[in-house]
């Protein structure tokens, strides 16, 4: 059994190489080779190179080889995998016995101290001309760095330079007049201002556009333009490489720096995109059954035997529950799988979704937006944590107004119930709903899960206190909605 790694990265024409297309090329391998595949592990990002960077697909093919879950590894090349002879020596260190390593290019067998000393030259190989390349456009910036001029061309936001809303070439491309400057100078400051003050950066978006500021090439604002001009270190006047700041931009810096840092804080406090806040399936939509108190979702001890980390439900006494309860969350989300999928498969039951959909308009959706909103900067902040880059007790101060603000929310809801305003109003078969689930993200799922209940209640009981805590699907209980 042979597993494939691939990382996404560049070839030598600068073009992208997919990971998908490395795997392919490595399934080939693998059958020439005779094997079978194991499984197929990758990272998807380009940043892999970089050593600082952390590597979770590779750190799982060590791990797969430590535990000997596989004979072999095929990689499609091994720039693509081994970027540092540590690397090389670390894969050495876990192999005592044959195994196969192969690749495009060639096998190894790693029990063979010829096939080892060809690997180490072509690493080697591979560092040098890695090393070349970085080596001659860090000299370049270096110089302009230390200068104070920050590696970027054209005009930005906010500074002085040529019209950039006029097409490159042209002739008539003058610099902007220094009063427009002035104008999106002002902006910055008070919108660093407006976002530590809360701010939501779609409301910002929304200012911006209906005061007519534009972006550099004339376009109108959205809200992750606005986050990335917010977040420029040249703002504070700071001049970055790689994270540290290497030098500091003659003049008064059109924001505060400290005001900088803040704002800075504060987003990456946040993750980005939707996909936080619907981590989980059943967050504040399951709830305790001993208290009542909705459940959150959080990480665990120990991993998976796939490898990802641990996760469960709990009822929190940080959020007003009894703290008593708490599963397994991929145990109780295959519950709810199960229970989605027999109801939206059911005929009666999709009428009654249909029935209760139409009592809760549109109210209900604007209250889900906002719990929404709450949870994904909720487990934003807690995925920081878990990942131990924020401390408890600035965990906990930027926890408790979500805490707040979710309680009054999720009373709310639950005076309008369940329910999820768009889905399907007709029984779904069998395939279909299979299909559907299997397609959907988290966030979708959730909404399928809301669908499913309607009115309806769903708890999470305590385990049995005698014996070995061993979840049972019982302990998942539905509790249907009663007109009163
Ligand atoms: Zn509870």
């Amino acid at each position: 059994m042979l597993d494939s790694y691939a990382r996404l990265s560049r070839n030598p024409s600068g073009k992208l190489e997919k990971v998908e297309t490395q795997h392919a090329d490595n399934h080939e391998v693998i059958s020439r080779l005779g094997g079978v595949l194991g499984e197929d592990i990758d990272d998807p990002k380009l940043s892999a190179w970089n050593p600082k960077v952390h590597r979770p697909g590779w750190d799982r093919v060590l791990k797969r080889i430590a535990a000997r879950a596989c004979d072999g590894l095929v990689i499609w090349n091994t720039d693509r995998a081994v970027r540092l002879s540590s690397d090389l020596e670390d894969l050495f260190k876990l192999i005592d016995d044959s195994f196969l390593l192969g690749s495009s290019h060639g096998r190894y067998d790693l029990s063979d101290y010829n096939d080892r000393y060809q690997l180490r030259m072509e690493v080697a190989h591979n560092q040098r001309s890695s090393d070349e390349s970085s080596q001659r456009i860090k000299r370049r910036f270096d110089v302009l760095r230390r200068n104070g001029v920050p590696h970027q061309q054209g005009r930005v936001f906010g500074f002085a330079g040529l019209d950039r809303t006029v097409a490159r070439g042209t002739e008539d491309r003058e610099a902007v007049p220094a009063v427009l400057v002035e104008r999106e100078r002002a902006a910055l400051r008070a919108a660093t201002s407006a976002v530590l003050a809360g701010t939501t950066l779609v409301g910002l978006t929304a200012e911006w556009n209906k005061s007519g500021l534009l972006t550099v090439t004339g376009k109108a604002w959205t809200p992750s333009a606005v986050r990335a001009v917010l977040l420029r270190p040249r703002n504070a006047g700071l001049v970055e490489h790689d994270g540290d700041i290497v030098g500091r931009m003659a003049g008064d810096p059109v924001v505060d720096p400290e005001e900088f840092e803040r704002l800075r804080a504060l987003f990456a406090g946040r993750t980005s995109g939707r996909a936080a806040g619907e981590r989980y399936l059943a967050s504040g939509i399951v709830v305790c059954g001993l208290c009542g108190k909705g459940l959150s979702g959080r990480p665990h001890v120990g991993e998976y035997p796939d490898g990802a980390r641990r996760r469960q439900y709990g009822c929190t006494k940080s959020r007003g529950g009894c703290g008593h309860v708490a599963a397994d969350a991929r145990l109780v989300d295959r519950e709810l799988r199960g229970l989605v999928l027999a109801r939206l498969t059911d005929k009666k039951q999709a009428s009654a979704i249909k029935a209760a959909r139409a009592l809760i308009s549109d109210r209900l959706a604007a209250v889900q937006t906002k719990i929404d909103a709450s949870e994904a900067r909720q487990e934003a902040i807690a995925a920081k944590w878990g990942a131990d880059k924020m401390s408890e007790k600035a965990f906990d101060k930027a926890n408790e107004p979500l805490i707040a603000e979710l309680t009054k929310l999720y009373a709310k809801r639950d005076e309008l119930t369940g329910g999820n305003p768009e889905g399907p109003t007709e029984a779904m078969s069998r395939e279909e709903a299979e299909e559907k689930w299997k397609r959907a993200d988290n966030g979708e799922r959730r909404a399928m899960l809301r669908d499913a209940l309607g009115r309806d209640r769903i708890f999470l009981d305590p385990a049995d206190k005698a014996g070995f805590r061993k979840f049972t699907a019982k302990r998942v209980r539905v509790d249907p909605y009663r007109v009163s």
